[in-house]
């Protein structure tokens, strides 16, 4: 198959060694699990259970809160003890539905059942992946169901099942793709009905050779798949970037893989689908990655939604002693976490925790015009003139600089030898434009 290679990009030190070589480990039950009502990308879930109703394990106990929203479900059988705010890992407190687990973890009636899936047409997997509160596990947590209902004269004609997974230190998709191949196949066939498309390609980077093994064995026998082994780097998992990697088609600034005939899901995506339909089970949990320096056993952990991190951190461990950062995410693209109180969602992919000596501090310097990150910006952005601008509050000429195309990649920090907190510049910049009044014409 014909790879393109997309413009700039970076080559990180990948830590993925610490750990991708052992099995996933299931955690046990939390004493407590707080599940946030906002999980995905769009409007936040609605709470349907208050403090003292009892819940079963797969219940539904939040619904969605419009078209681009999911419901969310119980991740075990419990006692609701609060409907209430609580640390949220992306930023302010969120509303939380805070879970005392009784022990029993006993489904609702009707879940965690096989059932067939053989001449289910695409109106029927889009209901069931929408009942399931499936949301994009890469990271993005887009509803599923939305980008399988792409608008009328959009016709999509490939689906990419992204098993990059280019975010240093995170495994948690590797691991998946080895402990569970098949389903993420037969969940990639799910998706492909709902929106008609025969062509699949299952990207996976080649530096997990046993992660491509495992996809090509699983796929043996059947139509339509392919498994490509992906050049090593960053970001070769991002959308655009692994769009153009795969099929040499550039989505348009401002617009959406669905403009060039393609769908993207995650291979974690693919998983949670299959089993949201074939045996209706809601998203109630998932592979994370806990690692880094900073922890006494790094690992991969399958847990619940709304387990605390401080509880992932003492399920391998604890900190390692001179623990300094925490991240949601990988450090490329993730979040420094103010407060382990903080709980996962259905989009936690990894836990990452720095030594102290490991966190590299950003000085904030002048920029030098070395041009190095321009160099670097996989979306052709010139990011030395948007983080001025943006550092000088002139956020209108940010906006003319594109920074709304910025994917906070992380690439232009990273090779800055001023060690500018560049990304940080470009949230502050987007947020304000999404707020600023749109200019009439
Ligand atoms: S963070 Fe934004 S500006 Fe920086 S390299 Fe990535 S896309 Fe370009
Ligand atoms: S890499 Fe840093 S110092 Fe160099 S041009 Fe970009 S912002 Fe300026």
């Amino acid at each position: 198959m014909k790879k393109w290679r997309f413009f700039g990009g970076i080559h990180p030190a990948y830590s993925k060694e610490m750990s991708s070589g052992e099995a996933t480990v299931e955690m046990p039950m939390p004493g407590e699990l707080t599940v946030y009502l906002s999980q995905n990308l769009g409007a936040p879930s609605k709470p349907i259970v208050k403090k003292g109703d009892t819940v079963k394990k797969g219940q539904m106990i939040a619904e969605a809160g419009g078209f681009v929203s999911a419901p969310v479900h119980a991740p075990t059988s419990g006692t609701i003890k609060a409907v209430e705010k609580r640390p949220f890992p992306l930023g302010d407190d969120m509303d939380a539905v805070v879970i005392e687990p009784d022990g029993l973890d006993e489904w609702e009636e009707g879940r965690n059942v096989e059932r067939p899936i053989e001449g289910l047409d695409a109106a029927a997997i889009k209901k069931l992946i929408h009942e399931g509160g499936i949301v994009g596990l890469g990271g993005a947590t887009f509803p599923t169901h939305v980008k399988l209902s792409p608008p009328e004269g959009k016709k999509i004609d490939l689906l990419i099942i992204n098993g990059a997974e280019c975010e240093p230190y995170l495994t948690a998709d590797h691991r998946l793709m080895l402990e569970r191949p098949r389903d993420i196949v037969e969940g990639a066939w799910l998706l492909a009905a709902a929106i008609g498309v025969e062509r699949i390609v299952v990207a996976v980077e080649k530096n997990k050779p046993d992660a491509i093994a495992a996809m090509r064995e699983a796929v043996k026998g059947r139509d339509g798949y392919v498994v490509a082994d992906m050049d090593v780097i960053y970001p070769q998992g991002a959308e655009k970037q692994l769009i153009y990697a795969v099929s040499g088609r550039k989505v348009p600034a401002g617009g959406l893989p669905m403009d060039v005939g393609v769908l993207v899901q995650n291979v974690g995506t693919a998983a949670a689908a299959f089993e949201a339909v074939r045996f209706n089970r809601p998203l109630i949990g998932r592979i994370v990655t806990v690692t880094g320096s900073g922890v006494a056993r790094p690992g991969n952990v399958l847990a619940r939604v709304g387990t605390k991190f401080a509880d992932l951190i003492e399920f391998r461990g604890g900190c390692s002693g001179d623990t300094g950062k925490v991240i949601n995410g990988g450090p490329m693209m993730g979040v420094a976490q103010p407060s382990l109180e903080a709980a996962m969602m259905k989009g936690t992919s990894g836990l990452v925790l720095l030594r102290r000596d490991e966190a590299g501090q950003y000085s904030g310097g002048p920029c030098i015009r070395c041009g190095r990150c321009v160099e670097a910006c996989p979306m052709r952005l010139n990011p030395s003139a948007i983080s001025i601008f943006a550092e000088r509050l002139r956020f209108e000429d940010a906006s003319e600089f594109n920074v709304m195309d910025c994917i906070e990649c992380g690439c232009c920090a990273y090779v800055c030898p001023s060690r500018r907190p560049m990304v940080h510049h470009f949230r502050r910049a987007k947020a304000e434009m999404r707020k600023a009044p749109k200019k009439a014409g």
